[in-house]
């Protein structure tokens, strides 16, 4: 049989990838979850992720757990407190998220063997690209 390429849009790759660098934390608990748990939450004013610069982008991400991105959203936490939670993000890893969501790749093929994971994680339970 041979191999079946899988397509992953760039963007749920990144998501991914993001959420390994922070350590599969949530940002305001601190609470590690998998990373088919944990959400992704845009601040208010955030850019299109189409066009914007990694470092806006960046600025804008915070990963989260069900819970907190709920309190975020129910609780109408204002956006200057949002993004002091960023000022909790290390250097270093901001440093890196910036890198990976400046790459420009279009999409990443995924050997058969991986192929039933990757589904899984291309389809969690709780997708969605900043919400
Ligand atoms: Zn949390
Ligand atoms: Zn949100």
């Amino acid at each position: 049989m041979s191999p079946v390429p899988m397509k992953l849009r760039p963007g749920e790759l990144k998501e991914r990838r993001i959420k390994l660098e922070l350590g599969l934390r949530c940002e305001i608990c601190g609470d590690e979850f998998p990373h088919t748990i944990l959400e992704t939450h845009f601040i208010e004013g955030a850019p299109s992720p189409d066009c914007a610069s990694a470092e806006d982008l960046e600025a804008h991400i915070l990963v989260l757990c069900p819970f907190c991105h709920w309190d975020i959203h129910s609780l109408r936490v204002r956006e200057v407190e949002q993004r002091s939670i960023l000022l909790f993000r290390p250097k270093e890893v901001r440093k890196r998220i910036r890198r990976i969501l400046g790459e420009r790749v279009r999409s990443i093929s995924i050997p058969e063997k991986d192929l039933e994971e990757t589904v899984r994680d291309a389809f969690p339970p709780h997708w969605g690209w900043g919400t």
